[in-house]
């Protein structure tokens, strides 16, 4: 997360970015931060996502940052609001300064109208189309239903595939805490149920904060579990090497969010319970959850269980073939041996 400058102030912008806010990350730390990630593990981590505000700001920087990022070995992409596009020949000569992105995530929706219109994000699929980069949409709304976000869509899917494009629910955080009673989400007693993919993907902070992703807020304190670390204080490889024994990440990663709430009401304490979710949006339930203190205290008690460590180390080890957890905290099924004298053994 490079910038929080931005030449939007979208009313629904979780960082709270705008024309006038100057905190970005320092240029040293960014490209040390990019060789550290680069030489984690040997090639661990494949790719970087360059996000803000706006990465495009400081055109000149973005391309001396993603060419860094590309000669050490990583795939690079970077997510735009677009303005660098008001005509089709500004967006290929732009894109044509950054040959080291290859992927260009565009936000565009009913609040980014507001700044940014959609012939520039037109012209921005097109020029992408024609430099042969890959490309998408992200989309936010309140309410899939509601009418101007309808007009939007159909107007979008005039210009892009719609396999391109991918919707959000407008997470009531950052600036869009201003717009709550406005929001029209739908609710549900029941929370979401899908798995999140976005929690194996970490962020850097201009401060240098790991948070385990975007959707956790960049507001919440250090003793939050999704605040994996700071990279003033120590190393990414330290920070990166105690997320593998946090439970609560893998937990997220393994199952989403709303296994907190299976758990919780499993162990009878579903009258500490939100009464309803946001439908069709897994963050909700984190920031409802985390937010409060007993709720996320009575998960912190559970998840230092060893049995439910256990159970999530093996889920790793299992599910994504990740021994990591269950060698660190030596947990092996009944009858099996030791995944770290497995792994040891051939080696020795
Ligand atoms: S374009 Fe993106 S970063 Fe900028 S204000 Fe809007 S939501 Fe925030
Ligand atoms: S659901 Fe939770 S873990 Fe996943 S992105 Fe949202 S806040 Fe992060």
């Amino acid at each position: 997360m490079l910038t929080y400058r931005c030449s939007n102030s979208c009313p629904h912008c979780i960082v709270e970015a705008g024309p006038t806010r100057k905190k970005k990350m320092a240029l040293g730390s960014v490209l040390g931060w990019i060789d550290d990630a680069a030489a984690y593990r040997r090639n661990k981590i494949r790719s970087i996502s360059l996000t803000g505000g706006e990465p495009f700001y400081d055109l000149q920087t973005l391309a001396l940052i993603s060419d860094h990022a590309c000669n050490a070995g990583l795939s690079v992409s970077v997510e735009t609001n677009a303005a660098w596009a008001p005509t089709l020949e500004q967006a290929l000569s732009t894109l044509q300064e950054l040959p080291a992105i290859r992927t260009i995530i565009i936000s565009s929706d009913v609040y980014h109208q507001q700044f940014v219109p959609i012939e520039n994000i037109h012209n921005a699929v097109i020029a992408a189309e024609l430099l042969g980069l890959n490309y998408h949409i992200a989309v936010t709304t309140d309410n899939e239903k509601e009418e101007a976000y309808c007009s939007f869509r159909e107007c979008l899917e005039r210009i892009v595939d719609p396999a391109r494009i991918s919707i959000a629910v407008t997470l009531p955080t950052g600036r869009a805490r201003k717009l709550v009673r406005r929001l029209r989400q739908q609710t549900s007693p029941e929370p979401d149920t899908s798995a999140c993919m976005r929690a194996s993907t970490p962020v850097i902070f201009p401060d240098g904060r790991v948070m385990a992703c975007m959707g956790s807020m960049p507001t919440h304190p250090a003793s939050d579990p999704l605040c994996l670390g700071n990279l003033r204080k120590e190393s990414l490889e330290s920070v990166l090497e105690r997320a593998e024994t946090n439970p609560m990440l893998h937990l997220l990663r393994l199952w989403g969010p709303h296994r907190m709430v299976t758990i919780l009401k499993s162990r009878g304490h579903g009258d500490i319970l939100p009464k309803r979710y946001i439908r069709g949006c897994h963050c909700d339930i984190c920031t409802k959850l985390l937010s409060e203190k007993q709720i996320a205290g009575r998960i912190a008690e559970i998840l230092d269980e060893p049995k439910t460590r256990a159970d999530i180390a093996f889920a790793r080890l299992y599910g994504l073939n990740e021994p990591e957890m269950a060698e660190r905290f030596h947990i092996a099924p009944p009858g099996q041996p030791d995944p770290s004298e497995n792994r040891l053994g051939p080696e020795t």
